[in-house]
């Protein structure tokens, strides 16, 4: 899903020669909170909002943020992904790319789609889901019952993803680009 969406992204930007000022989703379910009897429908409003706060990346310029939420001045945001402080600075919790960033994620989408299509193409077609702290996607797989992964049957392994700092997983995407173009 994410990568569809990065991958219109750069179509988008391309085309229009934009800059992208962001790549932001959230969850269509519907949410259930609860809520004691003394809470105004205001609070159970603003509950209810939390849950579709969007995740994703947003280009690191408060001016854009504040075109996005008209109604963030500072602190966090209750419908992006980010916070801003005193001065105008940008939290450090906030999910933000720069220009550069955000060109660097673009090619690194087209270098893994080129990756994955040659992988299918060479017959490539391992069965092997992601393991990333400790989360796997198999949970809610629809697909469970067709791929019959199963970790404790031979051959059936996980593709360990190592938590690394941001800046080296973005480094490390720079130098597989730059590799790829044999720089
Ligand atoms: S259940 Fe199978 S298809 Fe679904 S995520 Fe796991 S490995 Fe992939």
């Amino acid at each position: 899903m994410q990568l569809q969406l990065l991958t219109y992204l750069d179509a988008v930007s391309k085309q229009e020669n934009a800059q992208p000022a962001g790549v932001l989703y959230f969850n269509l379910n519907e949410p259930i909170e609860s809520s004691s009897k003394n809470e105004t429908a205001e609070e159970i409003e603003k509950k209810i909002r939390k849950e579709f706060k969007m995740a994703g990346l947003v280009l690191a310029d408060v001016r854009v943020f504040r075109m996005m939420d008209k109604n963030l001045k500072q602190g966090y945001s209750e419908i992006i992904p980010v916070s801003v402080l005193k001065g105008d600075e940008i939290g450090k919790k906030s999910s933000v790319a720069t220009k550069e960033q955000f060109q660097i994620l673009q090619k690194y989408i087209i270098k893994t789609i080129k990756d994955i299509s040659k992988d299918i193409l060479s017959g490539k077609i391992e069965i092997k889901p992601y393991y990333k702290n400790k989360k796997v996607p198999c949970e809610y797989c629809k697909y469970k019952s067709i791929c019959m992964f199963d970790k404790n049957k031979f051959g059936n392994e996980y593709n360990y993803v190592p938590k690394l700092p941001k800046e080296q997983v973005w480094e490390n995407m720079e130098k597989e680009i730059k590799e790829e173009k044999g720089m």
